[in-house]
């Protein structure tokens, strides 16, 4: 963590710096002002691991399910879950955000948005969604095959090169991306 992110910088970091997997969880979040509980533990360390605060994190999710449900039931449902994944409730663990090999282990049912999506919108659904963010169809060609062979994480690498225009990234030579905050940092220190 590097305590540095703040919440007015969020949208504007969402669309030029976040991973396909976290973007992908905080559009679900804005669209249903809802997500469920792995999405939120997947989303909210993540956000914990760029540096928002706590405080600013609690504004974040309360904003969000605010407009999709009473205060009194978000206090009582659902703030926990944020306190906890800041070390503030349960076993006051400092828990980490979790790695490429996590995410991608983990198999969402058809409600739930969290995983990585180059494994789990595999075929059109994950070239429809490369398409909406304005990548050229060479590229969404590209990374669709990479997808499809289940190379996720180099499908992740020729991602981040398709959005930062010029970058040549050793690291995602060498077997792709490893870790969601890796992908952020790499992207902080292209546009530094
Ligand atoms: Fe996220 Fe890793 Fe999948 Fe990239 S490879 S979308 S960073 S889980």
């Amino acid at each position: 963590a590097h305590g540095e992110v703040s919440l007015a910088q969020l949208p504007a970091l969402t669309k030029r710096s976040f991973p396909l997997c976290m973007e992908h969880l905080s559009s679900k979040l804005h669209d249903n002002s809802h997500l469920k509980h792995q999405g939120r533990i997947q989303l909210g360390l993540f956000l914990k691991g760029i540096g928002l605060s706590y405080d600013e994190s609690l504004t974040f999710w309360r904003t969000l399910f605010l407009k999709g449900m009473a205060p009194d039931k978000f206090d009582k449902e659902y703030k926990y879950n944020i306190r906890y994944n800041y070390g503030l409730e349960g076993a006051k663990k400092n828990y980490t955000p979790y790695s490429c090999a996590k995410v991608i282990s983990t198999v969402p049912s058809a409600a739930e948005h969290h995983g990585c999506p180059f494994r789990t919108l595999s075929g059109e659904p994950l070239r429809a969604m490369l398409s909406r963010l304005s990548l050229k169809p060479t590229d969404v060609a590209r990374i669709a095959a990479k997808a499809a062979e289940h190379h996720y994480q180099v499908a992740c690498g020729l991602y981040f090169e398709a959005r930062h225009a010029g970058s040549s990234l050793t690291e995602t030579e060498m077997g792709g991306i490893t870790h969601p905050n890796q992908y952020f940092d790499l992207s902080m220190k292209f546009y530094a």
